[in-house]
C-alpha cells in the first residue's frame, strides 16, 4: 500500500515536472528570441536615427563605412538596402557588396517595404549560416530612403538556447530529486495514521470474528444443555405413561427426577436470561448505594435451605458498614453465585467465610470455602461459559456452568476485578475488588 502510494506520487511528480519543464523551456526560448528580435530592432532604429541626423547635418553618408562602423560597435552584421532591393553596403562583404544579389525576395525586406519593419529566421545565401534578420525602413522627409538590416547568427542563439534547455533540465532534475525526497518523507508520515487505522481495523475485525465464534459456540452449548434435561424429562414421562405410573414407588422416584430436571432447566434459563440481559445492557434497576452487609444477609437468608442441607457453617465478617455504587440486583446475582458455589463445592459440615472490608480506597468482598478446590490448570478457564472442572459433579450439585461467567460479566459492569486462589483438597477463595 505504502509502496504503491509512493510510486504513484513519484510518477505524478515526474510527469508534472516534465510537463512544466517542457512548457517553461518553450516559453523561455520564445521569450529569449523575441527579446533578441526587439534588441535587433532597437539597433536598426538607432542606426536609422543616426543616419537621419547625418542627413539633416547635410553630410555625405558613405554607407560602406557607416555599415562597418556600426557593425563594429554592435558586434553584428549590418546591411543597407535601397527601396528597390539593391544592397548599398554590407559589413561582412565590405567592398564586395556590389556582387550581392538583389534582396527584394528576402522575407524581412519584403515585410519592411510593406509595413516599415520586418523579421525572419533563415539561412543566409551569402554566408551559408543561419541568421535571425531584423529590418527597419528609414524615412526621411516623407520618403522611404533605405532599409537597415541587422543579422545575428543563429548558432550563437542556439548556444544560448542550449544553455537555457540545460539549466531548465538540470533544475527539473533537482526538482524531481527534492520532490521525491519530500514525497518519501511525506508518504511515511501520511501512511502512519493509515497504517494505524489498518491495524485497528484488522484488530476490530479479528475481535468481531472471535465474538461471533463465541456467540456461535454459546448457542450450540445452550442448545445442548437445554436438550439434556428435556430429553430426560420426556423419557421419564413416556415411561410413566407406558405403565410405570402404576407402581407408586417407581412413580414417586420418576416424578422426583422430573422435578430435579425441571428445576435444572429453570435455573439454566434464568442464568441464560441474566447473561443476555447484561450483554444487551438491559438494566431494570438504576444505580444506587448498595449496603454490602444488608445485601449479603438477605442472600444468606434466602439460601437457608441449601446451607442447612449441607450443614455448612457460614461466618460473615464486615469491618463496618460498607457501601458501593451500582445496581443492587446485579450485586446480589454476583454474590449469590459465589456463595452458592462455596456451599456447593464444600464438604458436608464445612465452613464458608464471607468478608467485606475497605483497603486502600477499594472494597474487597471475598468468599472463602474449605471445599474440594480447583486444579491450577483449570483456574484460567472457570469463568468461561459452561466450563466445569468435573461435569457430573457440577450437575449433581445443580450447577449450570454459567455461574462464574455471570460473576465475570457483573464484575465488568461494576468495573471490579475478580481474583481466585485455590488449592485442590484445601478450598478456594474468590475475591471481588470494587472501586469503592
Ligand atoms: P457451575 O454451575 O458448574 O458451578 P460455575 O460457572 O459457577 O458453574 O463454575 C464453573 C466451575 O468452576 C464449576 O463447575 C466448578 O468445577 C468450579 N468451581 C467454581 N467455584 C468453585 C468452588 N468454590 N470450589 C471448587 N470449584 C469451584
Amino acid at each position: 500500500m505504502k509502496k504503491r502510494f509512493l510510486l504513484f506520487s513519484i510518477c505524478l511528480i515526474i510527469v508534472s515536472v516534465i510537463i512544466t519543464s517542457v512548457i517553461s523551456i518553450n516559453v523561455n526560448i520564445k521569450n529569449f528570441i523575441s527579446e533578441k528580435e526587439m534588441e535587433l530592432m532597437t539597433y536598426c532604429r538607432l542606426i536609422n536615427m543616426a543616419l537621419i541626423e547625418e542627413f539633416e547635418a547635410g553630410a555625405e553618408v558613405v554607407y560602406v563605412e557607416a555599415a562597418k562602423n556600426f557593425s563594429d560597435e554592435m558586434g553584428m552584421r549590418l546591411t543597407f538596402i535601397d527601396m528597390e532591393g539593391n544592397v548599398l553596403a554590407d559589413s561582412v562583404e565590405g567592398p564586395d557588396y556590389v556582387k550581392m544579389e538583389n534582396h527584394l525576395g528576402r522575407e524581412e525586406i519584403t515585410e519592411a517595404i510593406l509595413s516599415g519593419s520586418g523579421k525572419s529566421n533563415r539561412k543566409s545565401s551569402t554566408l551559408g549560416a543561419e541568421f535571425l534578420y531584423v529590418a527597419d525602413t528609414l524615412e526621411y522627409q516623407g520618403d522611404k530612403v533605405l532599409i537597415a538590416r541587422v543579422a545575428l547568427e543563429i548558432d550563437k542563439l542556439r548556444m544560448i538556447n542550449d544553455f537555457i534547455v540545460k539549466t531548465s533540465l538540470l533544475s527539473a532534475l533537482v526538482g524531481i530529486v527534492v520532490a521525491a525526497v519530500i514525497a518519501i518523507a511525506y508518504t511515511t508520515t501520511l501512511m502512519k495514521p493509515i497504517n494505524e487505522m489498518e491495524k485497528q481495523l484488522k484488530a476490530t475485525m479479528e475481535a468481531n470474528k472471535k465474538s461471533e465464534q463465541i456467540r456461535k459456540d454459546f448457542v450450540a452449548n445452550v442448545t445442548h444443555e437445554l436438550k439434556t434435561p428435556l430429553t430426560s424429562i420426556s423419557g421419564f414421562v413416556e415411561t410413566l405413561q407406558d405403565g410405570a405410573a402404576e407402581d407408586p414407588e417407581v412413580r414417586t422416584k420418576f416424578l422426583d427426577i422430573i422435578a430435579i430436571e425441571a428445576a435444572r432447566l429453570k435455573r439454566l434459563i434464568e442464568d441464560i436470561l441474566i447473561i443476555s440481559d447484561i450483554e444487551n445492557k438491559r438494566e431494570f434497576n438504576t444505580d444506587s448505594d448498595i449496603n454490602v452487609r444488608e445485601s449479603i444477609e438477605e442472600i444468606l437468608a434466602s439460601m437457608g435451605p441449601i446451607i442447612e442441607a449441607k450443614q455448612v457453617k457460614v461466618i460473615s465478617y464486615y469491618a463496618y458498614e460498607i457501601y458501593i455504587g451500582g445496581n443492587p440486583d446485579r450485586f446480589k446475582q454476583l454474590m449469590v453465585n459465589l456463595i452458592e458455589n462455596a456451599v456447593k463445592y464444600s464438604h458436608d459440615g464445612g465452613t464458608v467465610a464471607i468478608k467485606a472490608e475497605r483497603k486502600e480506597g477499594k472494597v474487597y468482598v471475598s468468599v472463602k470455602d474449605e471445599g474440594i478446590g480447583i486444579p491450577e490448570e483449570s483456574l484460567p478457564r472457570i469463568f468461561e461459559r459452561f466450563y466445569r472442572v468435573d461435569k457430573s459433579r457440577s450437575q449433581k450439585v445443580g450447577g449450570t456452568g454459567l455461574g462464574l461467567s455471570i460473576v465475570k460479566h457483573i464484575a465488568a459492569l461494576f468495573e471490579a476485578e475478580v481474583k481466585v486462589e485455590s488449592e485442590p483438597g484445601k478450598g478456594s477463595e474468590f475475591t471481588v475488588i470494587f472501586r469503592g
